[in-house]
């Protein structure tokens, strides 16, 4: 599984994460699944309501609910969900692990190093990422 990510939703995508900061911010891609890759064709930003959001995230569930409909309007489906990690790492926290619920990768935008990295959780393994178009 490697997921496809156009330029214009990557820096949407960072936009989002340096307007929450130093809040993490916390959003949904649709797109659509090609066999065994995925391409990301919408960013849906949601609000973080987690009671500490300088060191967590919970998306808002009727916002996720309105995007997901959204992208079923749109003819496309949830191909991953991404948080900012204001302060680092580039890795999912012992919480992310123990409360991912959806089986598509989750993107972590470390603000510190500028680096986009995806994992398949609660497994933990990488997901290939490619920044381009189609
Ligand atoms: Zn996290």
């Amino acid at each position: 599984m490697a997921l496809i990510l156009p330029p214009p939703l990557v820096a949407a995508l960072w936009a989002h994460a340096e307007r929450d900061a130093p809040r993490e911010c916390v959003g949904a891609l649709g797109g659509h699944r090609h066999g065994a890759q995925a391409q990301a064709a919408a960013l849906y930003p949601l609000p973080n309501v987690a009671p500490d959001p300088e060191r967590s995230y919970l998306a808002d569930p009727g916002h996720l609910l309105r995007a997901l409909r959204a992208m079923q309007l749109g003819g496309l489906t949830l191909v991953a969900l991404y948080h900012s990690h204001p302060r680092g790492p580039a890795w999912p926290s012992d919480t992310d692990t123990r409360l991912a619920a959806y089986p598509v990768p989750y993107l972590i935008a470390d603000l510190p190093t500028r680096l986009l990295t995806a994992y398949h959780l609660p497994g933990g393994e990488r997901v290939p990422l490619h920044f381009r178009d189609g």
